[in-house]
């Protein structure tokens, strides 16, 4: 394999140039052990997400329904062998009060996650909940990471109003694959694998994927994650809106074999790298597993996702005491990260335009690939950042939020400043 100096420039500008590597070109990144070089990776990794969302980053938090779960997983808390686990399925009600609390706190877009569970969290479940939640609260996306489902299920699940949808493969070797998951519906590998298909074909535009890292090689897995993205492309014309990067976390009754590969910090950041440069276009979702500092590194080589102030447990907003489905790294608060963000320089995002605007699918990828989605996202951030000033932070982030905003207000041609005082009068849900 070349993974000569020149080569890997090669590599680099086409992704600057927004084309989707090949395995060969994956492969010589992931092959690469050039400590100078791999600084460079890192920085266009950076260069390529600002080139398609500019300096957004998109804050969301995860809302779990159910914990009670029909299959073994060994790495997670929901599984029916952890007999010590206390399980709970919200109800409507609860749910929605969950959703309610989030949106006073500001977040504007939730991702629903179940256990697999066909009558306790299955599509008639969510399809109360999901309808509850959009009548009930000011959350205007939900996203879903469920058990994978028939094509039908999933034209209910599209219809009724969830935007992105996520299943991770959890590993692509299948030994490993039949280890982690011994008995339930998910021990069937290649059932999983089809998963995305069933998605889009039941109208599914923007899936979300992802490995859990940490279960085999990593290097492996990039690249069958990789293989399995380019395989939806040419087959779709679409490929996934989002890439996410669990990484292995303590879970308690996990039951996990001496085998699994704890996957460095070093190395997950040059995941995140090659996973932008890979496919510039996609999003790559960093969520409250990862400790803070790292998850602030993070923000400048490539993701643009993060989640914050999250519980892992079924009402763990309103009370604790439920089994969570793994630890927590970061348990910084949704100001706290928006405080931070700012503080790097970025913009930090509670918007949700696109879904609303149907900038899904193709279309946001051909935009993004022209470079068009970070003239809707910086802006968007803004008239997020402004609503978000008017009605959920403190006097403190305030004034750092005001400061950014006003930065930003003087660069602007965009009649931005006449948003802003549309928010400031009152209106809400402003977006271009
Ligand atoms: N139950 C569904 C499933 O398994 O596909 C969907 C939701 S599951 C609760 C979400 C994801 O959490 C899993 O796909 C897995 O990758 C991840 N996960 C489970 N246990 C974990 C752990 N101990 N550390 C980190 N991530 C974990
Ligand atoms: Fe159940 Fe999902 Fe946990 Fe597996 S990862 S035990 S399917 S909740």
């Amino acid at each position: 394999m070349k993974t000569d100096t020149s080569y890997i420039r090669e590599i680099l500008s086409k992704s600057l140039e927004m084309q989707v590597l090949n395995l060969t070109e994956v492969s010589a990144l992931l092959d690469l052990r050039d400590k100078e070089l791999w600084d460079e990776i890192l920085d266009t990794a950076r260069r390529v997400k600002e080139k398609v969302y500019g300096r957004r980053i998109v804050l969301f938090a995860p809302l779990y329904l159910s914990n009670e779960c029909v299959n073994d997983c060994g790495y997670c808390g929901f599984r029916t062998g952890n007999r010590d686990a206390r399980r709970k399925t919200l109800s409507v009600n609860e749910a929605v009060e969950e959703a309610s609390l989030l949106a006073k706190r500001g977040y504007k877009r939730l991702l629903l996650v179940t256990s697999e569970h066909a009558k306790m969290a299955g599509i008639d479940y969510l399809e109360k909940v999901i309808d509850a939640i959009y009548k009930n609260t000011d959350i205007r996306i939900l996203h879903a990471n469920t058990a994978p489902m028939s094509v039908e299920d999933f034209r209910r699940l599209r219809g009724s109003g969830i935007g992105v949808y996520q299943c991770f493969q959890e590993t692509y070797h299948i030994p490993t694959y039949r280890s982690m998951h011994p008995s339930g519906p998910k021990s069937d590998y290649a059932s999983r694998l089809e998963v995305m298909d069933k998605a889009i074909e039941a109208g599914f535009e923007d899936v979300g994927m992802g490995v859990l890292l940490g279960l085999y090689d990593w290097r492996w897995e990039v690249a069958a994650l990789i293989s399995h993205c380019r395989r939806l492309i040419s087959k779709y014309g679409f490929g996934p809106h989002t890439l996410s990067v669990p990484r292995l976390q303590p879970a308690q009754g996990a039951n996990l074999p001496d085998t699994c590969r704890r996957v460095s910090d070093e190395d997950l950041k040059k995941i995140v790298a090659i996973y932008r440069l890979a496919l510039p276009y996609a999003g790559v979702v960093v969520s409250t597993r990862e400790p803070a500092e790292l998850r602030d590194e993070l923000l400048s080589i490539g993701a643009s996702q993060i989640s914050a102030g999250s519980r892992t447990s079924p009402r763990g907003y309103i009370k604790e005491g439920d089994t969570e489905q793994f630890e927590i790294g970061d348990s910084r608060s949704l100001e706290e990260v928006i405080g931070k963000i700012a503080d790097l320089g970025l913009v930090p995002s509670l918007c949700t335009a696109c879904y609303r605007e149907k900038r899904s699918g193709e279309r946001f990828r051909h935009l993004a690939e022209k470079g068009a989605i970070k003239n809707f996202c910086q802006e968007n951030a803004l008239l997020s950042l402004r609503e978000y000033m008017e009605d959920c932070a403190s006097d403190e982030v305030k004034g750092r939020l005001k400061k950014l905003l006003d930065g930003e207000i003087a660069k602007s041609a965009n009649g931005l400043a006449e948003k802003i005082k549309l928010i400031e009068a009152g209106k809400r849900d402003i977006h271009i």
